[in-house]
């Protein structure tokens, strides 16, 4: 069968043809013949020139454009560009790798699989569609995926019910594609985390934060942290196994305690931990305590750019607030992961914060999203992760 045709408007085709894999709804002249959510779609100039074949879906991005070159889009595309996501990987040193099996296999754009998010936590593969046309894919993912890692695959998981919209999610469920799962947990830099990803957030663990833990594990020792927003203890595990003093860990979510909490016992640490289910803002609010390193890693404050400006002042009142709670000498571990919060806007974010709470700073690190989250450099918007780590006198 034939894929439905989409025309672009003339002087549309431009960013199409530097590889960005989105067709905007506003750059579509005509669409020919009948088309359905989920549907491939071969993308044509207005000269009827082919540019690309994706996936179509209503909305602001009407078409995610999964190649640029004429062909099947069968079980030998699938597999080759899974292949070529696991080949990523294994050159970044993640495969049969004893110290660290929790990695992501494919991230969108970043592996030219836009809408699709894949996580490996030793052994299992947590999937999240978050687009209708990767979800009707799911059996050619699935396949490829078998035969990509063959017996050192137990499980797939998919739980792409939270990531696509909601009509859509309406008629599908989470659950096992194919096995069951054999770890009980997975593996970051010889820390043990249980992965939740049945009752976690996202796909059950922030990946994306493994090379920042690892630096702050190089500046722990002996010092009193304060990791807040800790979700399951990434930050605070690291600190803990580096020999921190003492660890205050707080997240809002009682659930991620208890996980904090499970997540120190597997990795056998009985003493210098407490982790407190609070509101950062309340936490900093009943307590006077100070640190000597404090960890701010809040959820994305703006999903869009309507509730930017909010966003700025969030994070702002957050870093002022934890920058006069370290004492001098200490380090700020500051995050943001809001996309549409630009690395400047950050910056200047921050920079305002030490302002307000009048304490010099100097920036020991800019950091960023680990290389298994690689920006496609044509696709600039898959750069969200920004990280800033401060000396304050
Ligand atoms: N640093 C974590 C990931 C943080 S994700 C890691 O390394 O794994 C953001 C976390 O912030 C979530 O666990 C969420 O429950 C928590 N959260 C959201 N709003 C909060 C608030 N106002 N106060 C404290 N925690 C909050």
């Amino acid at each position: 069968m034939e894929n439905t045709k989409v025309i672009l408007k003339s002087g549309k085709d431009m960013s199409v043809r530097r590889f960005h894999p989105w067709v905007f709804s506003g750059a579509i002249k005509k669409i020919k013949g009948e088309v359905e959510e989920g549907d491939l779609v071969d993308v044509y100039d207005n000269k009827d020139e082919y540019l690309g074949t994706g996936h179509y879906q209503d909305g602001s991005i009407a078409v995610r454009l999964i190649t640029f070159t004429e062909e099947k889009i069968d079980q030998e595309f699938w597999n080759t560009r899974i292949q070529a996501a696991f080949q990523y990987r294994k050159s970044l040193g993640f495969i049969n790798n004893n110290t660290t099996n929790t990695y992501r296999l494919v991230f969108a754009e970043g592996d030219m699989l836009p809408g699709l998010i894949i996580d490996h936590y030793n052994g299992t593969l947590v999937l999240q569609a978050h687009s209708i046309g990767m979800h009707k894919s799911l059996d050619y993912i699935a396949e490829a995926l078998k035969s990509v890692y063959k017996e050192d695959l137990s499980a797939i998981y998919d739980k792409s019910v939270d990531t696509l919209p909601k009509q859509y999610a309406s008629n599908i469920t989470a659950g096992y594609i194919y096995g069951a799962p054999k770890n009980k947990y997975s593996i970051e830099n010889n820390c043990k985390f249980i992965v939740d990803w049945q009752e976690g957030q996202k796909t059950g663990f922030f990946i994306d934060q493994r090379d920042s833990r690892a630096l702050l594990a190089k500046y722990a020792s002996g010092k009193k942290v304060l990791n807040t927003f800790c979700y399951s203890g990434g930050f605070s595990i690291y600190a803990s196994k580096a020999g921190a003093a003492l660890v205050h860990s707080v997240d809002s979510s009682k659930r991620a305690i208890e996980l904090t909490n499970k997540n120190y016992e597997l990795n056998e640490i009985s003493i210098g931990h407490e982790a407190f289910a609070s509101d950062t803002f309340d936490f900093f609010k009943n307590s006077t305590e100070q640190y000597d390193i404090i960890i701010l890693d809040p959820p994305a404050f703006a999903k869009h750019q309507k509730v930017k400006h909010n966003a700025v002042m969030g994070y702002k009142r957050l870093n002022a607030e934890a920058i006069s709670r370290i004492q001098k000498g200490g380090i700020l571990f500051t995050f943001s992961c809001s996309q549409v919060i630009d690395n400047k806007l950050f910056y200047n974010t921050v920079m305002s914060a030490a302002i307000q709470a009048g304490r010099k700073a100097r920036v020991m690190h800019k950091l960023g999203q680990p290389s298994d989250h690689p920006v496609n450099i044509f696709h600039p918007e898959g750069e969200y992760l920004k990280g800033l780590v401060l000396y304050i006198d």
